[in-house]
């Protein structure tokens, strides 16, 4: 048998998943699996387990995986989890918040949208006026960390307010589940969303949901599609002991077990979101002393991924300057918000300090448009 080597990756990805993994989470692809046998499922048993003790220290709790990308672990929850004759509420500040009351949009369930704005936080207020003024709201669903800003919503906040009028309480943590301190009772979820290809930094193929066994169990027979049948891919996960309705990512599965080993080796969530704060700290001031502005106020920021104001120069161009950090080995994003123009650079996965400092060298560099049209603007 020839031995195939791993290629190393050709440049660093600062976006917010698919991310840069370890080579050794790549490597654990390198077998293929049976979806049916034991040895696979006991795979899956394991992830099931360690999500539910990332998430909680209560008993109780349960999780599910299910194919695709982390949109459709929000599709499954959404569309198995709300009633024939129930009504939710999405709390919207970015792009994430929005896609939440688009799929409700397809799925044909009563919404309300509380949208902010971009660049604010939901409004605690308004909200408790909007559920107390509303009684056949059953469902609130709110995003933890907006990926489209980098804003990180007080999700305890919203939970305890949210609680207070006795709603079910639906949080997509895609981007924050395991980079940033996080629980089920002290957020006040019934359902957490995230994926595979974020804080945990695997590879893309799956997300998970973690709720209680009794609340799992409680949506039977809502679903409004076969294969995104939250209920009926818990029931079989759970009656099969890790074995899946349809074809699993095997390759996916194998690779976030290791991630879960390499997240654990580290020193779990305080090591990482230490990890990751430092990474947005330096990636800020660096940034910053460069003559770039960010888009949200600082008690607004997350350790996951900053927007950047694009510098107002004519000269400037997104694509001059992405291309040209690509030669320099590293990949930003591009920006999402509607009211201006950014840029987006994000920390996770397999980053550190050092990778930031060389980056803010490539930044320097490639900075080849009017210097005065940045510099001064420093807030
Ligand atoms: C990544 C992400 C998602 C899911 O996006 P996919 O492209 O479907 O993986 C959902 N919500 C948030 C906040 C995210 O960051």
């Amino acid at each position: 048998m020839s031995q195939l080597e791993l290629p190393d990756n050709p440049y660093l990805l600062l976006t917010p998943g698919p991310l840069s993994t370890s080579k050794s989470v790549r490597a654990a692809m390198f077998r293929d699996w049976c979806t049916w046998d034991k040895d696979y499922n006991d795979i899956v048993e394991s992830v099931r387990c360690d999500l539910v003790k990332l998430a909680t220290e209560r008993d109780g709790y349960t999780s599910v995986l299910m194919q695709g990308s982390g949109t459709f672990s929000v599709e499954s929850v959404i569309g198995s989890a709300i009633p024939a004759d129930g009504k939710l509420l999405v709390l919207v500040n970015g792009a994430y918040g929005d896609r939440i009351a688009r799929i409700a949009s397809y799925l044909r369930i009563p919404t309300i949208v509380h949208d902010s704005g971009e660049v604010a936080p939901p409004d605690i207020p308004r909200l408790r006026r909007e559920l107390d003024i509303d009684a056949e709201i059953t469902h609130v669903a709110a995003v933890h960390c907006e990926t489209t800003t980098g804003m990180l919503n007080p999700i305890e906040e919203i939970g305890r307010t949210v609680k207070e009028y006795g709603r079910i309480f639906i949080v997509d943590a895609m981007s924050s589940f395991g980079g940033i301190p996080f629980s089920m009772e002290s957020s006040h979820a019934d359902f957490c969303i995230s994926s595979a290809n974020k804080c945990i930094q695997g590879v893309p193929g799956f997300g998970f949901v973690i709720a209680t066994h009794a609340t799992m169990a409680s949506i039977q027979g809502r679903a409004r599609s076969l294969s995104m049948d939250l209920y009926d891919q818990w029931r079989c996960m759970e009656d099969g002991h890790g074995k899946w309705r349809f074809t699993s990512p095997t390759h996916s599965v194998r690779a976030f077990r290791q991630a879960l080993n390499e997240f654990a080796e580290e020193g779990g969530v305080a090591a990482r979101f230490a990890r990751y704060r430092n990474n947005q700290r330096t990636l800020v001031r660096g940034m910053r002393s460069l003559g770039f502005r960010c888009l949200l106020e600082d008690r607004y920021h997350s350790p996951i991924i900053t927007a950047f104001l694009s510098p107002t120069s004519p000269r400037y161009s997104f694509e001059r300057f992405y291309q040209s950090l690509k030669r320099k080995g590293f990949v930003i994003y591009p920006g999402k918000v509607t009211i201006v123009d950014t840029f987006r650079i994000g920390n996770i996965g397999e980053v550190n300090c050092n990778d930031i400092r060389r980056l803010l060298s490539a930044v320097e560099a490639s900075i080849d448009w009017e210097q005065d049209a940045v510099s001064g603007a420093n807030s």
